[in-house]
């Protein structure tokens, strides 16, 4: 339930309603949870029926999504009966249009009176403040076969407060991402099972009260929960830079890696970067924290599209997490015999959540979060300044967090470096650098207040040739005596220095060098009046202050730039590497282009990329689909090969798949690899329009996955007959199989029985129901349910009994409202067509 503004009759509509959503028209444009298929897909993964109460003022909408219903009608297409009250004085009540559906929902659903219904809305309208809200209740919910026992997919009973997916810890697959320990000895982040533990880091700033059974979610502020805690930026390309934070996890130094957002909602957690992944401690214990509103998640919103964009932001915040990892190991390197992730328990900063306001207040150093009360409110807040709820809520970094932290084991040689550039390139420094000198008081006031450190050099020329040469000459005498006392200054002082003086004396205009022409003769000639020697001390001073002023500036100079500089040179630097890698991997693609030995297996449609001749061995073994339930929503797509040969010899595979792409479905593959009890999910390559490429590391079992959705979607698919003699009688079996089920399997099962070849493909969607026509003969059952078998048993989906010699037949498949997806044609059963297959 929420207390959200409620939706009315068309809000419900188009939020139930399948094949709408506002998000696929409109992508991008539309707010993160408005109406895609995530209700429909999400609730429908969960169990098989929903209730949606909701009310927003005197409107009352009840909508039921009911796959029980939809078999019990014997629906064709899917329904949603909704219904909506009015409240009108004292009464609610339905309009007479709706009494259609009320009397579906009074029958089909949880609820068997419309008082029994009215009654969910008074609950919305006691709980939430507003008195407006939506209250979702699903039910059937599903099921998962252990052994020989069925049960609740979520375990309920373990915690009272909470919901958890089955532990069966040992099969529960350990990402590959993640694979740095031994086997076995990893334990899983609590938010990948407890629900609780998800909810609280849902939200990278939580804003929102969860109450999960009965009891608030314990929100966490990630970024505040990590100790040691700098931050860096990463500017994606073309876009403003976005601020990454780092630190180290205070909980557990097993759970580490980014935790990527996504407009404020967790997409990834511990996510794993390149240098966490080697097999060294680089990176143990260390969490990035990053929000990455410029790239697509999927849509089920667990990952991010695989795009350049995203493959760019992993390489370079995967360097930024190096950096800061060496970074505070050169800070704490002080003989330091523990690990230094084992040294921090304690987040930097304590934040605290008002249950009020829900605004995040930060406590005062000293005081530990967890003695606090467990409903925190403003009122309660020691720092006077942020104590009403009214207040407020203080920045994150107010504290004099340096916004970007200086990477000091990086410095040194940086300092060096520049050090060396800066003398290199002084000589030929053009003079735009140099800064304006005091000007004597016969100019203007408005010239005087310009003292901007990149004024063009053209227009300094125009500006010195006003100067009167006494004043020149005094200027450069000061300078001179300056360059003396500062004669202990660093190199780099020095240099920038002679810069000035360079700029000083070549000006590169007529004018100037005639006044200097001048000032030298009046040098000799006329002995300098004690007025003069009045302003020269004053302009001496003067220079003095300037000079010191710009020795100033350059320090600050010295320190600024580099950084920036090299700031800069590092996302070049990655990008240049991504192009790099992206060349690199072209040249790979070239290069297998042209040594690879490619097999097509027509029998089993699977095409192995060897680096070159070898012999492969593979036999299609059953799905463990206990296996699976840790994989969260995938379901087989194919068979499960064994694929054995020499370790390799095999570099890429090309499963074969069946499902039909077109714009409206998303399907997401991947290919599970199986070894040592474990599963392991692959990311494809490349999905063709026939198959699914993978990467081959090691072989064992490879089987193809599909995404779990609620969405019937038709896929490939082929009828196989077989023909049986018996000694009456005679039988033609009849299969319905995915495409990707060899035929040759099929085949192994009907030892001594005609394989009928006939032009076998069609398409079916899994969970509908078939039947044959095959009149006048009798077929038994009379209709079935095409389900998704990928062996190795392969059972005739019917049987048609002959009982005579018949030397051919018409056959065709119907759907169940009787239209044909496998046009009639005429079989012949016996003709010189017939042989028999017979396999070792
Ligand atoms: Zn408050």
């Amino acid at each position: 339930m929420d207390n959200g503004k409620g939706m009315d009759y068309d809000k419900m509509h188009k939020m139930l309603s399948f094949g709408f959503s506002d998000k696929q028209t409109i992508r991008g444009h539309v707010p993160v949870g408005l109406y895609g298929n995530g209700f429909k897909s999400g609730s429908m993964r969960l169990g098989k029926d929903a209730i949606v109460f909701s009310k927003k003022a005197n409107t009352m909408c009840v909508g039921l999504l009911s796959q029980t219903y939809l078999e019990k009608i014997k629906a064709q297409d899917v329904i949603v009966p909704i219904v909506m009250f009015t409240k009108t004085r004292q009464t609610i009540s339905a309009a007479p249009e709706y009494a259609e559906c009320l009397r579906d929902i009074l029958t089909h659903s949880l609820f068997q009176t419309e008082e029994e219904l009215l009654t969910e809305f008074n609950v919305i309208k006691r709980l939430c403040s507003n008195s407006s809200g939506t209250r979702i209740i699903i039910w059937n919910l599903r099921r998962t076969s252990s052994g020989s026992s069925e049960e609740l997919e979520f375990d309920f009973m373990k915690d009272p407060n909470d919901i958890q997916i089955r532990d069966d810890a040992n099969k529960r697959q350990t990402r590959k991402a993640n694979k740095r320990q031994p086997g076995g000895g990893m334990s899983v982040p609590e938010s990948e099972y407890s629900l609780r533990a998800y909810c609280s880091i849902l939200y990278l700033k939580p804003r929102m009260q969860i109450i999960l059974r009965g009891l608030k979610v314990e929100t966490q502020f990630v970024t505040k929960t990590l100790a040691k805690v700098y931050r860096d930026t990463y500017k994606p390309v073309g876009k403003e830079g976005i601020t990454i934070t780092f630190g180290y996890n205070t909980k557990s130094k097993e759970h580490y890696g980014l935790m990527m957002y996504h407009k404020n909602r967790l997409i990834k957690a511990y996510e794993r970067v390149a240098c966490q992944r080697k097999a060294n401690n680089t990176g143990v214990g260390v969490i990035g924290v990053i929000e990455c509103n410029y790239l697509t998640p999927t849509h089920n919103k667990q990952d991010f599209d695989n795009s350049d964009e995203y493959r760019k932001t992993m390489l370079s915040v995967g360097a930024k997490l190096e950096d800061y990892w060496k970074e505070v190991h050169y800070r704490h390197n002080t003989n330091c015999t523990e690990p230094f992730e084992d040294t921090v328990k304690t987040p930097d900063q304590n934040w605290v959540q008002c249950d009020d306001c829900m605004k995040w207040r930060k406590l005062p150093d000293g005081i530990d979060a967890k003695q606090l009360p467990k409903k925190w409110f403003c009122h309660m807040n020691s720092d006077p300044q942020f104590r009403s709820c009214s207040d407020e809520e203080e920045a994150e970094d107010s504290d004099g967090d340096q916004p970007k932290y200086q990477k000091t084991y990086k410095q040194q040689e940086r300092h060096q470096k520049l050090l060396q550039e800066n003398r290199q390139q002084s000589p030929s420094t053009p003079c735009s650098s140099v800064p304006m000198t005091p000007r004597p008081s016969d100019v203007t006031s408005a010239d005087t207040q310009d003292t901007s450190l990149s004024t063009t050099p053209k227009r300094k020329a125009l500006k010195w040739s006003l100067e009167n040469p006494e004043t020149k000459k005094a200027r450069k005498k000061a300078f001179d005596d300056q360059v003396l006392l500062f004669s202990h200054a660093s190199d780099a002082t020095k240099a920038e220095y002679k810069d000035i003086k360079t700029a000083l004396n070549d000006d590169g205009d007529d004018v100037i060098d005639k006044c200097m022409m001048k000032e030298e003769q009046s040098n000799k000639i006329t002995p300098t009046s004690s007025k003069d020697q009045q302003n020269y001390k004053v302009l001496y001073l003067q220079s003095v202050e300037e000079i010191k002023q710009l020795q100033h500036k350059l320090k600050q100079q010295l320190k600024k730039e580099p950084k920036e500089e090299v700031d800069s040179l590092k996302d070049e630097k990655n990008n240049l590497l991504t192009s790099y890698e992206r060349l690199q991997k072209d040249l790979e693609e070239v290069k297998r282009e042209n040594e690879k030995v490619m097999f097509h297996c027509k029998m089993t449609n699977l095409v192995f990329e060897m680096k070159g001749k070898g012999e492969v061995l593979y036999t299609v073994v059953s799905w463990d689909n206990s296996q699976l339930q840790g994989t969260g929503q995938f379901q087989p797509a194919g068979p499960l090969y064994s694929i054995k040969c020499s370790e390799g010899s095999v570099l890429y595979l090309h499963l074969p798949h069946c499902e039909i792409h077109t714009d409206k479905n998303q399907i997401e593959l991947a290919v599970a690899h199986c070894s040592e009890g474990n599963i392991e999910i692959l990311q494809p390559l490349k999905v063709t329009s026939t198959h699914v490429i993978i990467e081959v590391q090691h072989l064992s079992l490879f089987g193809l996955l599909k995404k779990w959705i609620f969405q019937e979607t038709p896929i490939s698919a082929q009828v196989l007959l077989f023909y049986q003699k018996m000694q009456i009688r005679r039988k033609l079996h009849i299969h319905l199989l995915p495409g990707n089920v060899p035929i040759e399997e099929v085949q192994n099962q009907h030892k001594g029985n005609t394989y009928i070849q006939c032009s076998a493909i069609c398409q079916l969607t899994p969970g509908k129901k078939y039947r044959p026509l095959c009149e006048p003969y009798v077929c038994q059952p009379k209709a079935e349910t095409f389900g998704c078998n990928y062996g190795p048993n392969y059972h005739p989906t019917f049987e048609v009994i002959l009982n005579t010699e018949v030397e051919d037949l018409t056959l065709g498949l119907l759907d169940e409202i009787g239209q044909e997806v496998w046009e009639p044609r005429q079989v012949f059963l016996t003709g010189s067509q017939e042989f028999i297959f017979v396999f070792p």
